[in-house]
């Protein structure tokens, strides 16, 4: 068979045993980059403003996705959302099952457009809902890596 014919019917494929080295560096970016080094230096969260569409986006970006103008004003929107939506898992990654769910949420940041989607804590699921007001807990500083976990949750406020 050429590696131009089209397989067409799953009998015909065949497996071959072995390794295929793969290497890969994951990059933030020129915005993700400045993004995780405030949440790292400063404990902020930070969006970018397009100005012609009234809207701060969270995470920061480039580029408004609207009217791809050049974001260039970025601000601090502060540590304080609400509860988009959110979700329960009771599997760890490795699917084991978990003594008590992990509470996983899309917190959309006050005056902003986006969002975070991270745990909450301090916060039985009982007595979550939809719009609650939360606020994110970061790490100590000597304990921020540059990274989302930076922050440990989001809790009620
Ligand atoms: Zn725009």
């Amino acid at each position: 068979m050429s590696p131009l014919e089209k397989i067409v019917q799953t009998t015909q494929t065949k497996s071959l045993q072995g390794d295929i080295p793969v290497y890969g560096q994951y990059t933030f970016g020129v915005a993700g980059e400045r993004f995780f080094r405030e949440i790292k230096d400063n404990a902020r969260i930070m969006g970018a403003t397009c100005k012609s569409c009234n809207l701060t986006y969270v995470p920061a970006r480039l580029f408004c996705e609207r009217c791809f103008n050049k974001l260039e004003d970025w601000v601090d929107v502060g540590k304080r959302g609400v509860v988009h939506t959110y979700t329960l898992s009771y599997l760890d990654l490795d699917e084991n099952r978990l003594d008590k769910p992990v509470i996983l949420a899309m917190v959309q940041l006050d005056g902003a457009y986006g969002g975070l989607v991270h745990r909450l804590g301090e916060v039985t699921p009982e007595k979550i809902r939809i719009g609650m007001p939360v606020e994110a807990v970061f790490k100590a500083k000597a304990e921020r890596e540059g990274s989302i976990l930076d922050i440990k949750y989001f809790k009620p406020c």
